[in-house]
């Protein structure tokens, strides 16, 4: 499994202590992009062990972690089986936590899709942060964003009610 980086307690992308995967190659290619080496999809490197790894990192040292993707895209053509899995094997080790996911595109395009390994990683999530990074909207004040136009969206909500519902901070 190709991934870019694994920090097993991550302070910064989520709520409290996380632990963070960021998947490498990313098709979108916005402008001012913080993490360009995370573009090319041959770069990156084999973490062995993977979702062992994150399983075990979540509750190490009897501190629960939540979890967050990044990226790099993790929703495109050749990320999204691997992702999947990934995050049906921690929603079986922890039903509990707050998974985060990061991706370029908007939620309305995801779901235009209809396709179904997407449906199923969203339907895993309990936020995700949507949309391209977009420099003229860039704003270093916001919660887990780099942008105005992105947007964090309380998944678990959204999907009940069929619109999108957005996290309180972000209104
Ligand atoms: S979607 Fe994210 S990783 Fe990809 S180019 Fe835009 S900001 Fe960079």
């Amino acid at each position: 499994m190709k991934i870019a980086e694994l920090k097993l307690n991550d302070c910064i992308d989520g709520e409290g202590i996380s632990v963070s995967v960021w998947m490498q190659g990313c098709p979108l290619r916005c402008k001012g992009c913080h993490n360009e080496r995370l573009w090319d999809f041959e770069g990156g490197y084999d973490e062995p062990e993977l979702k062992g790894k994150i399983i075990k990192a979540i509750s190490a040292n009897g501190i629960k972690r939540n979890f967050s993707i990044l990226g790099g895209e993790p929703l495109c053509e050749q990320n999204k089986d691997m992702v999947l899995e990934i995050l049906k094997s921690v929603r079986i080790a922890y039903p509990d936590i707050k998974i985060y996911l990061w991706t370029g595109y908007t939620y309305e395009f995801l779901k235009s899709l209809k396709d179904n390994t997407i449906n199923d990683i969203l339907n895993q999530l309990d936020y995700l942060i949507d949309g391209p990074y977009v420099e003229s909207e860039r704003d270093l004040t916001l919660k887990l964003r780099g942008s105005r136009n992105q947007r964090l969206i309380d998944m678990k909500t959204t999907l009940e009610s069929s619109k999108v519902v957005l996290v309180l901070e972000n209104k």
